[in-house]
């Protein structure tokens, strides 16, 4: 049995961590916050004290690793998954997006068929775009370096397609802006989500908020997993052999056989500036969550798809009256005031949903994350750094490392799995955690 330290109780540092103490070694997990979750965790808002989650995460049926990890945590069963996705137009107009009887990768054909928010021309452009991406997905060699915008103009793809089919999916699954994206992000979405299995791209919204999923009383249950929160890590102690001997924090030094930095990547330049030899490449995409509460129901729906509208995503919260709108690649909210994100949002509201135009906004709370996730920009892949270092006991974790994932949960878990199978052959174990892609 080893003893290993981790930095930084994200899903990345906890995924590494329950892997390795449910192999039977010892994880000591440091936290420099007062609870684990890193950015997806609920906040208490200042006042009421009511709990809710910074920003709605979501998570599909084909996050295979992050699902193994909430069976891990015993929590699988409190994601509640979404077979359909509602579009809606301004005026109210709605189409519904979801699998039907065909199977795989026939399944969404009925439902794309009926889209009205596509006349059947643009259907059939639509159509041609996503043939092609079946046909070079896996065969072209420069998707990595090509922005996703590129991509769609090479195929002829206009711009009302565009707008209304592709972006709605890839804005806000890969939180960037196509002509910032690389295409290669662009594919995987559609091909493992769309294409893979006919459930794969069935939404998961977690029932509780997102701070209890992942609570440090429910790791502190998993034998061999030690969670220490309010323990930054402030230096790493070499040995003479150029391996790692401890972690430093203000309490003193964690030693250990192995370590894991499963820090965000700011975190890590601050502690580590020599693991990563082209830090410019990293940059951030943010993120805004509005939450609105009114005093009567808005809606019936559970989400939807706002098309045409630049706060993308509603999601009901409770019977209505409470919605969260998602603005994913948020950067034009972040030079706008408070009072006109609201004003905006509310107005908005009103084109897609009638009974917006009579009820009255009780309260809002407005969270800006301008570090959300990293820009997964073209060229950027090649620089994502592996989970091992040059230190032989020294390996890194976090959602921006090489995962093959844009900034997700799912990428997060991987690379948190990816560092435990790294410290396993260390100790010269061969252990598999990660899961494969389900195509
Ligand atoms: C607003 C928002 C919405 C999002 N929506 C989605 C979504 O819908 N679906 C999805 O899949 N993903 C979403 N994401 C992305 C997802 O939350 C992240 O990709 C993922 O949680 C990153 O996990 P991580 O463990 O790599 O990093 P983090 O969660 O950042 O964890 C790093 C941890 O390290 C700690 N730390 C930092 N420095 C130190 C130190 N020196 N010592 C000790 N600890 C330290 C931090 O406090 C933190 O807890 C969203 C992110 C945001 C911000």
């Amino acid at each position: 049995m080893a003893r290993v330290a981790i930095a930084g109780a994200g899903l990345a540092g906890i995924s590494a961590a329950a892997a390795l103490a449910q192999a039977g070694h010892e994880a000591a997990l440091l936290e420099a916050r007062p609870a684990p979750g890193g950015r997806a965790s609920s906040i208490a808002l200042p006042g009421s004290g009511e709990i809710i989650d910074n920003c709605q995460h979501i998570l599909l049926k084909c996050c295979v690793n992050l699902l193994d990890l909430y069976r891990r945590l015993g929590v699988e069963g409190l994601i509640e998954f979404h077979r359909k996705f509602f579009y809606v137009e301004p005026g109210g107009r709605t189409s519904v997006f979801g699998a039907g009887l065909l199977p795989a990768p026939l399944h969404f054909a009925g439902s794309f068929a009926r889209l009205r928010f596509l006349t059947p021309a643009e259907k059939l452009e639509a159509a041609r775009g996503l043939a092609a991406l079946l046909g070079e997905a896996g065969r072209r060699k420069d998707l990595d370096s090509l922005p996703m915008q590129a991509w769609l103009e090479e195929k002829r793809q206009s711009r009302r397609v565009v707008e209304r089919f592709w972006a709605p999916v890839l804005v806000s699954a890969i939180n960037e802006e196509l002509d910032r994206m690389a295409a290669s992000h662009g594919f995987q979405v559609f091909r493992v989500a769309f294409f893979g299995a006919k459930d794969a791209y069935q939404m998961g919204v977690p029932r509780v908020p997102l701070g209890e999923l992942c609570s440090a009383e429910r790791l502190a249950r998993i034998p061999g997993l030690e969670i220490r929160l309010r323990t930054r890590v402030t230096g790493i102690a070499f040995d003479e052999g150029g391996g790692v001997r401890a972690f430093l924090t203000e309490s003193g030094p964690v030693e250990a056989d192995a370590f894991i930095c499963a820090l965000p990547f700011p975190a890590l330049r601050a502690l580590l500036p020599e693991a990563v030899p082209d830090w410019d490449a990293f940059r951030h995409s943010p993120i805004a969550g509005i939450h609105l509460w009114f005093d009567r129901p808005i809606t019936e729906l559970p989400h939807a798809v706002l098309l045409d509208s630049p706060y993308q995503w509603l999601f009901n919260k409770r019977e209505g009256r409470q919605v969260q709108l998602v603005v994913s690649a948020a950067r034009f909210l972040l030079e706008w005031p408070r009072e006109r994100i609201l004003r905006e949002a509310v107005e908005d509201l009103k084109r897609y949903f009638p009974a917006a135009a009579r009820a009255e906004l009780e309260r809002a709370h407005v969270v800006r994350e301008v570090r959300a996730t990293f820009s997964a920009a073209p060229g950027l892949e090649a620089k994502r750094p592996r989970a091992e270092t040059r230190w032989p006991n020294l390996f890194l974790a976090g959602e921006w490392t090489q995962t093959g994932w844009p900034s997700t949960m799912e990428g997060a878990v991987r690379s948190g799995y990816r560092a435990a199978e790294a410290v396993c052959r260390l100790l010269g174990e061969s252990r598999r955690f990660v899961l494969p892609d389900i195509a």
